[in-house]
């Protein structure tokens, strides 16, 4: 057995209130690190400082202490953590791994880049340029590299990063860090070794282990989570128009999330905390009852 005690985690985007889909994973992301006695961290994920909605990040903090949720430490800023992520990225300009980028979306889409999970397929046009970093954004290089990996609902993932979703931008032309470059950064100072969180972001998983790889970082456990969906389909999220969590109905909405993720819901709990609720879970937490929708099994 691993002898490293579990450290989980749960990363909002304060752009708003949580919603259902948020809960869901805020509840997956704690249970499954709870039941291995793990610890469960919170960070905001702040570094789209322009994307940033004033009031967001208490609101969230404020809605989890409600439902019941408790964390170990103090909660984590990423807008507080850009001279880490600035090392890092000169580590790789270094090494050569990153190069600067003119090219826009709409260059891209002009030269028919095709579509990939993660967006348009970068086609490398600016790989060998060496252009000044000034002013421009800036891409990992990620060569002809395939990533791997064993996702404990998804089963095995297997990209070919260039040919499957190109290079990716770390540092965007208007300075902002990128969510991949932080996530990878954060997740290692903050010794996370358990990662829950939507299957939006499984893709992405890969180029965060491609990084974890280049910067001789620990890889965590990973555990997507299948989306929540709105009755058109789409994914539960602000742009959706997800609705805020309402707090008088925290106990339905937490036996709500339960069950969307397959776990065994006790019915007997009329009049529990919340807290109550999570602590039930935890002990009853089964994290192969997760179902897959059938397209995305492997
Ligand atoms: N900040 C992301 C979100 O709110 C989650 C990122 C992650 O868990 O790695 O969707």
């Amino acid at each position: 057995m691993d002898s490293n005690p579990i450290i989980g985690r749960f990363a909002p985007t304060p752009s708003g209130p949580l919603h259902f889909g948020s809960l869901v994973t805020a509840v997956a992301s704690y249970c499954h690190a709870r039941s291995q006695q793990g610890k469960w961290l919170l960070r905001m994920e702040d570094v789209d400082t322009p994307r940033n909605v004033k009031g967001a990040s208490d609101d969230i903090l404020f809605t989890l202490e409600a439902f019941g949720f408790q964390w170990d430490a103090v909660v984590e800023y990423q807008s507080h953590q850009f001279d880490h992520y600035q090392r890092v990225l000169e580590s790789l300009i270094e090494r050569c791994i990153c190069y600067a980028c003119e090219c826009s979306r709409r260059t891209l889409r002009e030269a028919n880049a095709l579509q990939g999970p993660l967006g348009l397929i970068y086609p490398g046009f600016c790989r060998d340029k060496r252009l000044n970093k000034n002013g421009l954004s800036i891409r990992v290089n990620t060569g002809d590299c395939c990533i791997n990996f064993v996702d404990q609902v998804y089963g095995h993932i297997q990209f070919n990063l260039s040919r499957q979703l190109g290079d990716f931008v770390v540092k965007r032309a208007d300075g902002i860090y990128a969510y991949h470059l932080a996530v990878v950064v954060d997740d290692e100072r903050q010794g996370i070794n358990q990662i829950v969180r939507g299957a939006d972001l499984l893709e992405a998983s890969c180029l965060h282990l491609y990084l974890q790889q280049l910067l001789g970082y620990r890889q965590p456990q990973y555990l997507h989570i299948p989306l929540v969906k709105n009755a058109l389909g789409d994914k539960l999220s602000k742009q959706t128009g997800a609705e805020a969590l309402d707090h008088s109905c925290k106990n339905g909405l937490l036996t709500k999330a339960l069950a969307v993720l397959g776990q065994q819901v006790d019915t007997e709990m009329e009049g529990a905390s919340s807290t109550e609720i999570l602590n039930v879970a935890i002990q009853n937490w089964e994290p192969d009852n997760i179902s897959l929708p059938a397209l995305k099994k492997t």
